[in-house]
C-alpha cells in the first residue's frame, strides 16, 4: 500500500506539504463550477474504512481486521485546523485567524451534495438533477484529529468516543483536558460529572491480587470549568502517573498511563496583533515538528527484497519495544503501521515458499496485520497493560512469520 496516501500520516504527524498542496488543489478544481476535464488533477483516492473503526483505513476492499465488518468507501483528505479553535479549518497550512497558533493537520472526508436534495451524498463531483454542479463538502472525520491541543500527551478512551490530554503545566499540578470524538472540548457540566484521580504511586499486591494505590489525588473541575485538575505530589522527571476515570458515575473506570519527559509547554500563541496569516510561512517550515523524520521514513517505500523486508520488520519490532519502555504509547502507531505495511508487502512472496511454509506463513501474515492494528489502537488508548498484551501477541505473530519465511532466504 502506498504510504504517502495514508491518512494516518495526515492525522498526527507532520506531513509532506507539497503532496497535500496537490491534493488540496485537486479538491478546489473539483469544486469549481466547470466540469472536470481529463486534465484535471486527480481526486484523493477512494479508501476503504470500517463503519465502526474509523481508524482502520485500507487501500483494498475487504473486512475490518478488528471486527470483520465489510469496509465501506470513503474519500479522505487533509485540512488544517487550529489546535484550540475547531471552527477554524482551512484547506492550507498557516495560522489561526483568531489566535495565531500554527494550524495542525487533520483528516476530513470529501463528499458532494446537491442543493435541495437533502440525502444526496456522492463520492465524486458531477452534475445535479437540475443541471448545476454538485457542491463539495469537507467533513472532519471522527478521530480525524489526534493532535494534543495543549502540548500534552493525548489518548483515546476505550469507549472510542472520549479523548484525553494530560499536561503538567507546572510542578505539582496535573491538568486533564477531555474531548469528544471530533476533538471538541467537553462542556463544563460533562466534566463535572466525571470522577477520577491521578495515581503517582501504586503497587500490585500479589497476596490479594489487587493494586494498592499509595498516592492518589482527586481530579476536580478547574476554576474556569474547562479542564480537570489534581494537585499532585512533587514529580521528578521523567514522571509516570496513571489517571483513572469514569466519564459518568455508572460508566466503567478506565486507566490511562502517562509519562512526561518534562513539564508541559503550551504551543506558542503569538500576539494577536502580530498574527498575519498570509505573511507567515507554512506551519511546517516555521515550527519544525520533531516527528518530521518519521514521516520521511514512512514516505520511503518498503525495501524491495524479501530479506530486507524481514530485516525491516525486526527493526520495527525493536522500535515498538523501545517506545513501550519509554511510555511513549501515542507514537507506537508509526512503527506498527510500517509493520502492517511490511506484512502486506510480503504477501506476494508467499508464493515462493514451500507448501509447509506457505501454510504457516499465510495465517502468520494475517496475524501480524491484525496485531499491528491492535498495537496501533491500544497505543492510542495509553493503557500500559493492554499495550503489553498487544505487544506480546504482535511479537508472537512476527516470530511465526519470520520462521515461515527465513528457510528460503
Ligand atoms: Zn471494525
Ligand atoms: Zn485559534
Ligand atoms: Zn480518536
Amino acid at each position: 500500500m502506498p504510504v504517502p496516501g495514508s491518512p494516518r500520516l495526515l492525522v498526527r504527524a507532520g506531513l509532506c506539504l507539497a503532496a497535500l498542496a496537490a491534493a488540496v488543489a485537486s479538491i478546489t478544481a473539483a469544486q469549481a463550477p466547470s466540469r472536470p476535464t481529463a486534465s484535471a488533477p486527480p481526486l484523493p483516492p477512494l479508501s476503504l474504512t470500517c463503519p465502526m473503526h474509523p481508524d482502520v483505513v485500507e487501500a483494498r476492499p475487504g473486512a475490518c481486521p478488528l471486527c470483520k465488518m465489510t469496509l465501506v468507501p470513503v474519500r479522505l483528505d487533509a485540512s488544517w485546523m487550529c489546535p484550540v479553535h475547531a471552527v477554524v479549518t482551512e484547506q492550507q497550512p498557516g495560522s489561526c485567524r483568531l489566535c495565531g497558533r500554527s494550524l495542525v493537520p487533520v483528516v476530513v472526508s470529501l463528499t458532494w451534495t446537491c442543493r435541495g436534495e437533502v440525502n444526496a451524498e456522492f463520492l465524486e463531483p458531477g452534475v445535479c438533477r437540475d443541471g448545476s454542479p454538485r457542491i463539495g463538502k469537507r467533513t472532519l472525520r471522527p478521530h480525524g484529529n489526534h493532535n494534543p491541543q495543549h502540548g500534552g500527551q493525548f489518548f483515546m478512551a476505550p469507549d472510542t468516543w472520549h479523548h484525553l490530554e494530560g499536561t503538567l503545566p507546572r510542578d505539582r499540578l496535573f491538568r486533564l483536558h477531555v474531548y469528544d470524538d471530533y476533538a471538541r472540548s467537553l462542556p463544563a457540566a460533562a466534566l463535572a460529572a466525571m470522577q477520577g484521580r491521578v495515581v503517582t504511586r501504586q503497587r500490585f499486591d500479589t497476596a490479594t491480587r489487587t493494586t494498592i494505590e499509595e498516592r492518589a489525588f482527586p481530579l476536580k473541575p478547574s476554576k474556569d470549568g474547562k479542564s480537570l485538575e489534581a494537585a499532585i505530589d512533587r514529580a521528578s522527571m521523567p514522571s509516570a502517573m496513571s489517571v483513572k476515570v469514569r466519564f459518568k458515575p455508572d460508566a466503567p473506570e478506565y486507566r490511562f498511563d502517562f509519562t512526561f519527559p518534562a513539564l508541559t509547554r503550551e504551543p506558542a500563541a503569538p500576539q494577536a496583533a502580530s498574527a498575519r496569516p498570509a505573511a507567515r510561512p507554512p506551519a511546517g517550515s516555521k515550527d519544525p515538528d520533531p516527528r518530521t523524520d518519521e514521516v520521511d521514513v514512512l514516505s520511503t517505500p518498503p525495501p524491495g527484497t524479501m530479506a530486507e523486508m524481514l530485516a525491516d520488520l525486526r527493526k520495527r519490532r525493536t522500535e515498538i519495544d523501545e517506545l513501550i519502555k519509554k511510555g511513549d504509547y501515542g507514537a507506537i502507531w508509526v512503527p506498527a503501521f510500517q509493520a502492517k505495511d511490511l506484512a502486506v508487502a510480503l504477501e506476494p512472496h508467499v508464493s515462493h515458499l514451500g507448501v509447509q511454509e506457505r501454510s504457516n506463513a499465510e495465517p502468520a501474515l494475517a496475524d501480524v496485520v491484525r496485531t499491528a492494528w491492535l498495537l496501533d489502537s491500544v497505543g492510542d488508548t495509553g493503557n500500559a497493560e493492554q499495550v503489553g498484551r498487544a505487544y506480546t501477541a504482535f511479537v508472537l505473530a512476527v516470530s511465526r512469520l519470520l520462521a515461515a519465511f527465513e528457510p528460503v532466504r
